[in-house]
C-alpha cells in the first residue's frame, strides 16, 4: 500500500508519501514549520496558523507527491489529520484531503492525530503490540497502553500543563525565545542542577499522573528573589527545571512498566516516547535509564518522526488499512478528539 498523508494540525504544514506495511517506506516525507511567523507573539496564533496552511498546502502536497517519484496511480489512499488540534488547521488539512481524495478518486482516512503519534515507533521499528507510549509534546503528556491499532487506554496524564508546554512557559518567564524547549536546553548545560532544589510534583501520590504547573510558579517564585536575574542564574534555573521533569518522567515511566508486567506478564516490556520533548536529551537518558533498571526496550522514533510530521499520519493510515475497507469522507473535523474515548482513533473514525 502506498499512502499520501497530510498533517496541518499545529504550527506544521506537512505531507508525505510512505509505503507499507511490509516493506516499510517513507517515499517522501515534506514539512514546513511555521516557527517564524509565530515567534513574535511567543506561542501559536490560531488564525495566523490556519491562513499558513492555505497559503502552502497545496505546494507541499505537490512536492511531497513530486520526492516520492509516485504518480497518483500509485497511491492507494489519502490520510490526514482530522483531529485533535488547532480546527483551523485540521480544517484546512482534511478539507484538502477530502477533496484531493474525491479528485483522485482514492478511499480517505481521517486520522487522530494522536493516534500518529502513537503508531509512529511501528514505522521505524520492528515492533508489536501491546507497548508502552510515553507521549510528551506542546499539548500532551500521557502514558498509553497501546493494545492495538484503536485500541488505547490512557494511564496516565498531566493534570495541568503538558511538559512542553511548561518549557515553553519557563523559557517566557526567563526571557528565551519560542519555543522554549531547546533554549531551555541549551542553558541548563551550562547551569549548576545543585543551586534551586524545585518540587517534584504529585510524586508522592501513587498512579500515573503528572502536574507541571506548580514547577514553573516554584521557579517563577525563585527567579523573582534574585532580580535582576543574570544569566548563569538563568542557566542554573534551566537545569533545575530540566532536572526535575527527567526526574518525573523516570520514576512514572518506572511505575508504567511495572503495570506493564502485571497486566501483560507474557509480552516484553517496551516504552515508546513520542512528541517534540522526546528531542531533549537529558529526558531521553532519563528514560533510557529507567527503562534499563527494569530490562525493558526503550524505543525512540528519530526526532524528525518523534514531532509533528505527515509521516506518521500516512502510516497511520495504513494501519487501519489492514482492518478493512475505509471512506471518511463525512468525517467532520474535531478540535477534541481524546485517543481513549468511546470512538477513539481510527477505528472508530467513521462513528
Ligand atoms: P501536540 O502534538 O500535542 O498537538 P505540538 O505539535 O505543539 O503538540 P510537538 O511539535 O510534538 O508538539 O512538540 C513541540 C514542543 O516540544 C514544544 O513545546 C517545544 O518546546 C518542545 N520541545 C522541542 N524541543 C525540546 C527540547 N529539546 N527540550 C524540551 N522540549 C522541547
Ligand atoms: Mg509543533
Ligand atoms: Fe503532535
Amino acid at each position: 500500500l502506498t499512502v499520501l498523508g497530510i498533517e496541518t494540525s499545529c504550527d506544521e504544514t506537512a505531507a508525505a508519501v510512505v509505503r507499507g506495511p511490509v516493506q516499510r517506506e517513507i517515499l517522501s516525507n515534506t514539512i514546513r514549520s511555521q516557527i517564524d511567523e509565530h515567534t513574535e507573539f511567543g506561542g501559536v496564533v490560531p488564525e495566523i496558523a490556519a491562513r499558513a496552511h492555505i497559503d502552502v498546502l497545496d505546494r507541499i502536497v505537490a512536492e511531497a507527491m513530486n520526492d516520492s517519484g509516485c504518480s497518483w496511480d500509485d497511491i492507494d489512499a489519502v490520510a490526514a489529520t482530522a483531529g485533535p488540534g488547532l480546527i483551523g488547521g485540521v480544517i484546512v488539512g482534511f478539507m484538502t484531503a477530502k477533496a484531493i481524495a474525491m479528485a483522485a478518486d482514492k478511499p480517505l482516512i481521517g486520522v487522530n492525530h494522536l493516534e500518529g503519534h502513537a503508531l509512529t515507533a511501528r514505522l521505524t521499528d520492528d515492533l508489536d503490540f501491546p507497548f508502552l507510549l510515553l507521549l510528551v509534546s506542546g499539548g500532551h503528556s500521557q502514558f498509553l497502553m497501546v493494545r492495538g491499532v484503536g485500541d488505547y487506554e490512557r494511564l496516565g496524564t498531566t493534570i495541568d500543563d503538558a511538559i512542553g508546554e511548561a518549557f515553553d512557559k519557563t523559557a517566557k518567564l526567563l526571557g528565551l525565545p519560542y519555543p522554549g524547549g531547546p533554549h531551555v536546553e541549551k542553558m541548563a548545560a551550562k547551569g549548576d542542577v545543585r543551586r534551586f532544589r524545585l518540587p517534584r510534583p504529585l510524586l508522592d501520590r501513587p498512579g500515573l499522573d503528572m502536574s507541571f504547573a506548580g514547577l514553573k510558579t516554584a521557579l517563577r517564585t525563585q527567579a523573582k528573589k534574585l532580580e535582576p536575574v543574570d544569566d548563569q542564574t538563568i542557566a542554573d534555573l534551566c537545569a533545575g527545571f530540566q532536572r526535575a521533569v527527567s526526574d518525573v518522567l523516570a520514576t512514572r515511566t518506572g511505575t508504567a512498566l511495572n503495570l506493564f508486567r502485571e497486566r501483560h506478564p507474557q509480552s516484553e516490556p517496551v516504552i515508546v516516547v513520542a512528541g517534540g520533548v522526546a528531542a531533549n536529551q537529558e529526558i531521553r537518558n532519563a528514560l533510557t535509564h529507567a527503562a534499563a533498571e527494569t530490562g525493558a526496550r526503550f524505543v525512540a522514533p528519530p526526532m524528525h518522526l518523534c514531532t509533528d510530521n505527515a509521516a506518521m499520519i500516512a502510516w497511520a493510515g495504513i494501519e487501519r488499512m489492514q482492518l478493512g475497507p475505509v471512506n471518511d469522507m463525512s468525517l467532520p473535523p474535531r478540535p477534541r478528539w481524546p485517543l481513549d474515548s468511546e470512538n477513539a482513533g481510527i477505528l472508530g473514525a467513521g462513528k
